[in-house]
């Protein structure tokens, strides 16, 4: 059975000699491997494709019992030539792939995280000036389109703006974020401060282009760290440890 998807690679490795396996991010199938039989060698089928952080449509088999997938062929949508060759691009843009492929492993279909990565990456190629949060909203935005998606906006208790309250508080459980006075129970708490509660409403409601360039005052980076640490760990089960995302 053949089907065609616009993908994203993640990762490309080689066994035997010609032929290369390739992980890769899709929006209806998840993060899945698949085989490229003479992938290194083959220019016709894969002209220009087969390198990491490229948007690609493949046409993918599926074998007999269903065990494996094959490219058959591919054709370039978008390549990243300026980040591969900019390491203070690179870096950021393989974390939020890493981030990405610690998420989505399985089959599910994730289409609107798929169209959250396409276009990290092209923002990441076409601009050099982003910023140094870049990896952590992304993954604040994937734990928001996941559905765990507090309001950054007003206390739910009070309607108090907290882009003007004091100490507006993050529980992490909860999925809440109140104001000093409403922000009751037990569980994890972050207090976040206007910049950082408005910058993450921004994340929640806007594509990246709205929040690739956010510049956080000093005093404002440990909060926000420590927000989107909090929500990956306990909504997603993720940590970053030792150059990885492992489970927690
Ligand atoms: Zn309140």
């Amino acid at each position: 059975m053949d089907f065609t998807e616009s993908s994203i690679i993640l990762k490309v490795g080689s066994f035997r000699e010609i032929d290369l396996w390739v992980r890769l991010a899709t929006p209806a199938h998840g993060v899945v491997t698949a085989f490229a039989f003479g992938g290194s060698r083959s220019r016709r089928r894969f002209m220009g494709c087969l390198d990491p952080l490229n948007r690609v449509d493949f046409q993918f088999r599926r074998s007999g019992r269903g065990e494996y997938l094959y490219l058959m062929e591919g054709r370039l949508v978008r390549g990243c030539p300026e980040l591969r060759a900019d390491a203070a691009r690179l870096g950021p843009a393989v974390n939020c792939v890493k981030f990405y492929e610690a998420v989505f492993e399985g089959p599910d279909g994730t289409e609107e995280s798929f169209a959250l990565l396409a276009e990290a990456l092209e923002v990441m190629e076409a601009r050099a000036d982003l910023s140094p949060l870049l990896p952590l909203l992304f993954r604040a935005k994937v734990v928001f389109l996941q559905g765990y998606a507090p309001g950054f906006g007003a206390c739910p208790r009070c309607g108090k703006d907290l882009r003007t309250a004091v100490a507006p508080t993050l529980l992490v459980e909860q999925g809440v974020v109140a104001c000093a006075e409403h922000a009751h129970g037990s569980g994890r708490r972050v207090v976040l401060d206007p910049w950082t509660v408005d910058l993450l409403e921004t994340v929640r409601m806007r594509g990246v282009r709205r929040w690739a360039d956010a510049v956080p005052p000093d005093a404002s980076r440990r909060r926000l760290f420590d927000a989107v640490d909090a929500l990956v760990r306990y909504h997603l089960g993720l940590a970053w440890e030792d150059g990885r995302f492992r489970r927690v």
